[in-house]
Parts: C-alpha cells; sequence; structure tokens
C-alpha cells in the first residue's frame, strides 16, 4: 500500500487544461474552459522562466513518490481535443516539456458529445493518428475511460468495462503503455479507485483542486485548473504558493 501514496518533499502543482483555442462567443457556456494559444505560450515560457520542467504523469510519477528532487510541474489535458495538438504542442516543444492528454478511446476522430446537453460548443477529438502524432512528438496519453462516463451514475459491470477498455483500446493505438488515468466529471466512490488499482493504472487525477503534497493518494491526485481568466501573476500564486490549496472544487 505504501507506494500508492505520495513523498514528494515540495509541493508539486499538476496543471489541467481542457481546450487550447480562443473562446466562444460571449454568454457560450464553459467558456473558462478555453485557454488561448498565445496565454498558453506566455504561460509555457513563464513556467521555464521561473525554473519549471513541465512533465507528464509518468516523468513526474518519480517526483511524487519521493525518488527524484526537483522543480517541476505536471501538465494534463482532459478530453483529448484536436486543438491540444495544433495550439499546445507547438509550445510544449519549444520549451522541452511534456505532457499527458486523458483522451476517451470511444470517441477518437469525433467530437465532445458528452457536453451536448450542456450546450458547450462540439470541438473535434483526436483521431488515431493524431494520437500517435501526440506521441510521436514526445507527449502522452492517459485514459478517461471510453465515453467520458459518469462512473458514480453506472453499475460496476459498466464502469469496470469503460476503465479497462479505456486502457487496453488506448495501448492498442498509440502502441505504449497507458498507465495513467482522470476520472471524468471528477466523480467516483471508492469502488472505481480499486478497479483503477486492480487494472494497473500508476496514478489517477481528479478535479479537486491543490498542489499535491506528501502522503496524498496517487489514485486521488488533486489538480490546478488553469482557466482563460487566469493571468500571468494569478498562473504563478496557483503553481508557487499555498493559492490553490485551501480551495474545494
Ligand atoms: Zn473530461
Amino acid at each position: 500500500m505504501s507506494n500508492r501514496f505520495t513523498a514528494n518533499t515540495q509541493p508539486i502543482p499538476i496543471l489541467v487544461y481542457h481546450q487550447i483555442a480562443a473562446a466562444p462567443a460571449k454568454g457560450s457556456p464553459f467558456r473558462s474552459l478555453y485557454v488561448a494559444p498565445q496565454a498558453f505560450a506566455r504561460q509555457m515560457a513563464w513556467l521555464e522562466r521561473l525554473g519549471y520542467q513541465g512533465l507528464s504523469m509518468t516523468a513526474l510519477e518519480p517526483y511524487l513518490n519521493g525518488h527524484k528532487k526537483g522543480k517541476v510541474a505536471g501538465i494534463t489535458f482532459d478530453d483529448g481535443y484536436l486543438n491540444n495538438l495544433s495550439n499546445a504542442l507547438p509550445s510544449l516543444t519549444k520549451h522541452g516539456f511534456s505532457s499527458t492528454c486523458y483522451a476517451l478511446s470511444g470517441l477518437l476522430g469525433k467530437t465532445n458529445v458528452w457536453d451536448l446537453e450542456t450546450g458547450i460548443a462540439q470541438t473535434a477529438l483526436m483521431n488515431e493518428a493524431q494520437l500517435r502524432q501526440w506521441v510521436f512528438a514526445g507527449q502522452e496519453v492517459g485514459s478517461h475511460t471510453r465515453q467520458h462516463i459518469d462512473l458514480t451514475a453506472n453499475d460496476q459491470n459498466k464502469c469496470r468495462l469503460e476503465i479497462a477498455l479505456g486502457k487496453t483500446e488506448l495501448e492498442s493505438v498509440v502502441k505504449t503503455p497507458v498507465q495513467h488515468f482522470c476520472y471524468p466529471y471528477g466523480r467516483y466512490q471508492p469502488e472505481h479507485i480499486g478497479m483503477v488499482d486492480t487494472l494497473g493504472f500508476v496514478t489517477a487525477t481528479t478535479t479537486q483542486r491543490s498542489r499535491c503534497h506528501p502522503e496524498m493518494d496517487m489514485l486521488q491526485l488533486p489538480r490546478v485548473p488553469i482557466l482563460r481568466s487566469t493571468s500571468l501573476p494569478v498562473f504563478w500564486l496557483k503553481i508557487a504558493t499555498a493559492y490553490e490549496d485551501r480551495r474545494k472544487k
């Protein structure tokens, strides 16, 4: 059990982004989840200037478990939008950063159909070839289930299938192990942590807001949301101070 828990000496922020694109028209729902490409570029440059290394979950894991020490930040993208490949990858590459994009194996090449009822605009998700391009460029793919299901609203068999196939289907696309998971909507119960553990995931991230501190569950890691409205000074506050640590989701 002990290796399920973090043992980092300094707080580690894991940034979470969704879309890297210009926001839709005013009044559209969830505009906060769009970070403009120029803003993302400035944030990555700023991260490097502050002395941080931006890392994928696989590269971050030795820092989380205390085997490595250094000024690091996890970079994660939820859902697998094509605009991550077109608009985030150039900045990541420029600064030598890696990141983890949590994709949905059942929706590759489709759109964010799970958002239809909330009215969020439909946007392209990476297809198989684009996901391989992402990995070939030095980035990582994590799993976010097959269909972006709410684990707390489905029976155990359905959840187990979504989590298991969400991993193996992606592995057959990118031809590398997929060992990092992200709970859709941040919703889960203890039994889902057990499934994620049994299926061999090394880390799992949530929508709980905080940097990672010692003795946190590797399968319930909190993150730091970076939103459309996040200015550079606030970006710094979120990463380098306790700004996010006392916030609830
Ligand atoms: Zn999601």
